[in-house]
């Protein structure tokens, strides 16, 4: 086929003014290889060059300002390291402020003048009391207004190397400028369909290329902005909807149409108490899905101890019932061995339905009769970790892969499971603690299909949450043995972060000691756990734990996911200010698992920053993990949420998932008419997003499957 866009693949060495020097730099640092990315990066801010700050009231916050006056003097000083710095003065009705440049300190000493009128444009800082600029950009003030006037600067992101070696925002706003003069509409084709286009009252592609690098206004930059973001949004759910519609024709799985005995004397005889109206939803969405030959591929969010368990169960035994076999695969060891704990409680012992369990741990003779029975098809469900994936794993026949707590696992180790199915593959089943609100389950999980279980069983008692400074902690104490002479148990939590990982021991070490002093041995018994301990040796401290032979636990995050102690009643986080909202609301979900009143207490420094205050404050205000993850996304955006990081697929430039929601349901909503009408793109009007679409997947040959 011929090659659509010749200009904009041009290598970015050809721009005029670039070169071979500077198109390695900016390969390397920005990786910009052609016309196409140069154009393609936007920048992150655009500064109001129509604003001109009073001296006096210039703000000292990180900010490129603007200010005018008279250069009143400039000196070149030799500093302390011997290195010149060129320091100046400008002054204008308010006030006076120094400007410093510590290089190229040789032209500026030729160009300025002093005596002249500027307009210095740079950062102030606040230096032992007194404001600065360094290094502005200073353009005489009869030059500026001789040209176009100045409005909307965009600024590019850029790195120190780069900007020594002089490719600064100046220079990319030439090479764009001179980049956007020779593109025209026929390189850069319509691929939002005319009939959208027209109707959402979209400005042309073009237009939004000029008018976000070069924008006259601000009216012209928001217009460009919203095209772009509807474009990010759109395309994406489009290949999301395609790859959707792929998946289901390549994968064949059994329908899983009957309700037999298997199903029908559990839920009717062994089931102790009543389902929700969320879980009976939710199992009457699965059935349908598993009565189809198309493979079922559903994420089920439950906030933790909506009872996700019992769901999954009810479902295997749906697949018991046709004769298939079931697995759940868990993250770590210990879940894995909960789940079998809990779900062969359910069962009870007379229950004809054989499940196994299977993990790292299970070794030699009882390996090997594990995996024969499974072969056979003698085994109905098992229950582990990763082992499940081994390639010796062999199934007789596998209709139901859950996995557990999905964020854990890595998008190859769940594609693998799925190749358990011998002619036929599994139905799917991801189930997740993490709640991901609704616009970001749409946008990442676009081609899988969502079922929530929003409401807790009945006479659940609200976890109480309360907020100590390290002064409280002496009523902290009085607490913890409150609790503990009723016979409760005590989670104390310490954060643990890679980069500072012997600092975070020392300081959940520290905490230990202090401890012992305040809950001394015999009488009280204090469990350890931290990551850097052997697999055996934490699950032994876990044990002791479970057993209430310990009272407290004092851990690092590794009880984030998983352990269900019920008579565990006070999560206690240290240093909380260090932790993200997901994994605080994880980490409080360990307790309020009882009859028991539970608590959780936040414990901060004093000196807190904005960010750590609003956590804690989300924490006390709400129990409820979609708002809580709802104010994840506003604070930190969708990069650092659970789950979301390994996908890597969130790289939107524009688009801020957060708080374009509007855009993203609009786009969800149009992709999903167009796929449903010309699922290939085969219609004229879709041609040239067809071409667009094939570009992407050349671009993006493994983005495939991502659930
Ligand atoms: P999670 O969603 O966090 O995995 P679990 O499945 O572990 O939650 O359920 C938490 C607890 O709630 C379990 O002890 C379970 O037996 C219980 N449970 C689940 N569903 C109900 C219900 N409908 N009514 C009462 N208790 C329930
Ligand atoms: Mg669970």
């Amino acid at each position: 086929m011929e090659r659509q866009r010749p200009i904009l693949d041009t290598p970015i060495e050809y721009v005029k003014g670039v070169g071979p020097a500077k198109g390695e730099l900016l390969r390397k640092e920005l990786g910009v290889h052609t016309i196409g990315d140069l154009l393609f990066q936007f920048p992150f801010r655009y500064v109001d060059r129509t604003v001109i700050y009073p001296i006096k009231d210039v703000p000292a916050d990180g900010d490129n300002v603007q200010i005018k006056g008279v250069l009143l003097s400039l000196d070149k000083v030799k500093g302390k390291n011997g290195r010149h710095r060129l320091t100046g003065v400008l002054k204008d009705g308010s006030g006076f402020i120094d400007l410093v440049w510590f290089a190229g300190i040789g032209v500026l000493e030729k160009i300025l003048m002093v005596g002249a009128t500027y307009v210095a444009f740079g950062k102030v800082i606040n230096f032992n009391g007194a404001k600065s600029m360094t290094h502005p950009e200073m353009d005489n003030d009869s030059e500026i207004y001789g040209q176009s006037p100045k409005t909307f600067e965009p600024q590019y992101s850029s790195t120190e190397n780069l900007i020594s070696r002089g490719v600064d925002n100046r220079f990319r706003r030439k090479i764009i400028r001179s980049v956007l003069e020779v593109i025209t509409d026929r390189d850069l084709p319509e691929i939002i369909p005319e009939y959208i286009s027209s109707k959402m009252k979209f400005c042309k592609r073009i237009e939004a290329l000029n008018w976000i690098h070069i924008p006259e206004d601000l009216l012209s930059k928001n217009k460009a902005a919203d095209y772009i973001k509807f474009e990010e949004i759109f395309v994406f759910q489009i290949r999301m909807l395609q790859s959707k519609i792929a998946r289901t024709k390549r994968h064949q799985s059994p329908a899983l149409k009957s309700i037999g005995d298997a199903f029908n004397e559990f839920y009717f005889k062994r089931l102790t108490f009543s389902l929700t109206d969320a879980q009976k939803k939710v199992i009457k969405e699965i059935r349908i899905d598993l009565s189809k030959n198309v493979q079922m591929n559903r994420l089920l969010q439950g906030d933790v101890g909506s009872g996700k368990t019992i769901v999954a169960l009810l479902c295997m035994l749906i697949v018991k019932d046709n004769g298939f076999q079931s697995c759940i695969m868990a993250p770590t060891e210990i879940l894995a061995q909960q789940h079998y704990a809990s779900i062969s409680e359910a069962l009870g012992e007379n229950s004809n339905i054989k499940v196994a369990f299977l993990s790292g741990s299970v070794k030699n003779k009882a390996r090997s009769i594990i995996l024969e029975e499974l072969a056979s098809g003698a085994t109905d469900i098992i229950i582990g970790t990763h082992a499940l994936i081994e390639p010796t794993v062999k199934f007789h026949n596998l209709g139901l892969t859950i996995v557990d707590e999905q964020h854990r696992f890595g998008v190859a180790q769940r594609a693998a499971i799925w190749q358990k199915g011998q002619h036929l593959m599994p139905h799917v089943l991801v189930m997740t603690a993490t709640p991901i609100p609704r616009t970001l389950a749409m946008t990442i999980y676009g081609d899988l299909d969502v079922s929530v279980i929003d409401e807790l069983p009945p006479g659940r008692k609200e976890i109480k949450t309360m907020h100590f400074y390290d002064s409280g902690r002496p009523r902290l104490i009085e607490f913890l043995h409150k609790e503990i002479a009723n016979g409760r148990q005590v989670y104390i939590v310490y954060p643990l972060i890679e980069e500072s990982e012997k600092l975070d021991l020392q300081s959940l070490q520290n905490g230990y000691e202090q401890l012992l002093t305040y809950f001394p041995p015999p009488q009280f018994q204090i469990s350890v756990v931290h990551g850097r301990m052997k697999a055996a040796d934490k699950d032994w401290e876990m044990q002791r734990f479970i057993k209430k032979e310990t009272q407290i636990m004092v851990a690092t995050t590794v009880i984030e996911v998983g352990v269900n102690v019920p008579n565990a009643s006070v999560m206690v986080i240290e240093n909380t200010e260090r932790f993200g909202l997901s994994q605080l609301h994880q980490l409080r979900g360990r307790v309020g698992r009882g009859a028991k009143q539970s608590y959780c207490i936040l414990m901060s420094d004093y000196k807190i920053s904005k960010e750590g205050k609003e956590r804690i404050h989300t924490m006390v205000r709400t129990n409820n993990g979609f708002e809580i993850a709802e104010a994840d996304l506003k604070q930190r955006g969708p990069g650092d949420l659970q789950g979301t990081q390994q996908s890597g697929i969130l790289d939107f430039r524009l688009l801020n998932i957060g708080k374009d929601s509007a855009i993203i349901e609009t786009a969800r909503q149009i992709a999903m008419r167009i796929i449903d009408r010309d699922p290939q793109l085969e219609m004229d009007v879709h041609y040239q997003l067809k071409l667009h679409m094939m570009d992407v997947h050349r671009r993006q040959k493994d983005w495939g499957r991502i659930s």
